[in-house]
């Protein structure tokens, strides 16, 4: 089930596009997929190379394509990539070797199809279909439960079945786009009755994301085995959460308002075999935790399912900008600490027969790591509200307020690999009269 490595995650290979061979998030070795819009022109897809995107239909056009290579171009013809993802694993390959190929030190540099990223605006890469969003970082459920139940922080169910609620897809938007601080029904602590209001407690959770693609039909679940062929990509997701609407509206059937106002993804559509050299074992279960049930487990996806990826979380208030200060870190996590594989994911989710398709998203659920300088939410890092977190700029933050900018980085790195990232999920917060 482990995607293959091949000559295209050599780490020896270099690119003509300069600026893909220093640091950089988009090297030869990643090729992520996007839909981008260029000055003045419709949206089209794209592979970000360094600190350029390589245009989809100028490859097929010039790149001598294999018959899977072009099948995979016509697919990514519009303007989302539902189509390329609804393909699956054999053509997002033939994509992947064509684009390495194409740009590769030695081939012929044809620099007139590369569009520079900093004029062109990264446009949401899909329709996206559905929208899902799981619980299993553990060490966050575990904060999270602590506040709430000090001696019993997990419910008893957490270890056996991978917990989610479904969330509003139609909020979902790409880095970028200004958050409006929602408003709703919240109730303070002394207040016998709630009020209508901007949301006092904004906070943000650290995820990934997880495209679907191609899916399953209705009543057919996805075993085990085959989770990973449905997952077409990852992102980085920022689930939004207004904590005082979730506190008071989630009993008795979870969040609603409090997160459907808005979820930011980045654009790039980071892809299985891109992460191939950072898949690792899920970590092993302590021998007084449950075993997942057997539609859950497989010994490849518990020896290679997970994935090493390194999560950061940063702030950039709106003083700590006028003062060109550089955002302040407030985390750094690892996907090591999910719980249950993006495979387990996807087996859950369509083990009732439910259908996932191409374009769905899931999200993880926030990514804690289990001390503070790793939490992945101000929920847990200000002990729900009661303590301040300090700012280089001499601010403090129990929530954040507006003009406040977050922003998500990530990066998979292994010894003999060259390491990739996945771009940025910003979003600024604007006042609820914005
Ligand atoms: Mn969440």
């Amino acid at each position: 089930m482990t995607p293959m490595l091949d000559h295209t995650h050599d780490p020896e290979l270099r690119s003509w596009v300069q600026d893909a061979n220093g640091p950089s998030d988009f090297p030869i070795q990643n090729l992520p997929l996007g839909i981008f819009r260029p000055p003045n022109e419709r949206p089209q897809s794209g592979i970000a190379i360094g600190d350029h995107i390589l245009s989809l239909k100028a490859l097929a056009e010039r790149g001598g394509l294999d018959e899977e290579a072009s099948m995979a171009c016509r697919a990514a013809a519009g303007e989302t990539l539902n189509q390329l993802l609804s393909l699956g694993t054999p053509y997002r390959i033939a994509l992947r070797r064509a684009a390495s190929a194409f740009l590769a030190q030695g081939a012929r540099e044809h620099h007139e199809l590369l569009y520079p990223a900093v004029a062109c605006e990264l446009m949401l890469p899909v329709n996206v279909g559905d929208y899902t969003d799981f619980y299993a970082g553990i060490a966050h459920a575990e904060n999270v439960g602590k506040l709430f139940r000090p001696e019993s922080p997990l419910l008893p169910n957490y270890k056996w079945v991978p917990i989610g609620y479904h969330g509003r897809s139609s909020s979902v938007r790409v880095s970028g786009h200004p958050v409006r601080r929602p408003s709703g029904q919240r109730r303070l602590a002394e207040e016998t009755v709630p009020t209508f209001g901007p949301t006092r407690s904004l906070d943000f959770e650290l995820e990934l994301g997880i495209w679907i693609g191609p899916g399953n039909q209705p009543g057919e679940p996805i075993p085990i085995e085959d989770a990973a062929k449905s997952i077409a990509g990852y992102c980085l997701l920022n689930d939004w959460s207004a904590r005082d609407i979730q506190s008071w509206e989630y009993q008795p059937l979870g969040p609603f308002l409090a997160k459907s106002f808005h979820t930011t993804v980045s654009g790039w559509i980071v892809t299985p075999e891109a992460l191939a050299p950072f898949r690792q074992r899920q970590p092993l279960r302590p021998a007084s935790d449950p075993q997942p049930l057997s539609y859950l487990y497989s010994d490849a996806d518990q020896t290679t399912g997970a994935l090493n990826i390194e999560l950061d979380v940063f702030l950039a208030t709106a003083l700590m900008r006028d003062r060109r200060l550089a955002p302040h870190r407030l985390t750094r996590s690892s996907a090591e600490y999910l719980f249950w594989t993006p495979a387990q994911l996807v087996a859950h989710h369509a083990s009732n027969g439910c259908n996932l398709v191409a374009g769905d998203l899931l999200g993880t659920g926030t990514i804690s790591a289990p001390t503070p300088d790793g939490f992945g939410s101000l929920l847990e890092g200000t002990k729900g509200g009661l303590e301040d977190i300090a700012l280089p700029s001499g601010e403090a933050r129990r929530f954040l307020q507006d003009g406040d900018e977050v922003i998500f980085r990530a990066r998979a790195a292994r010894d003999g690999y060259v390491p990739i990232g996945f771009g940025e999920c910003r979003a600024c917060i604007t006042s609820a009269e914005s």
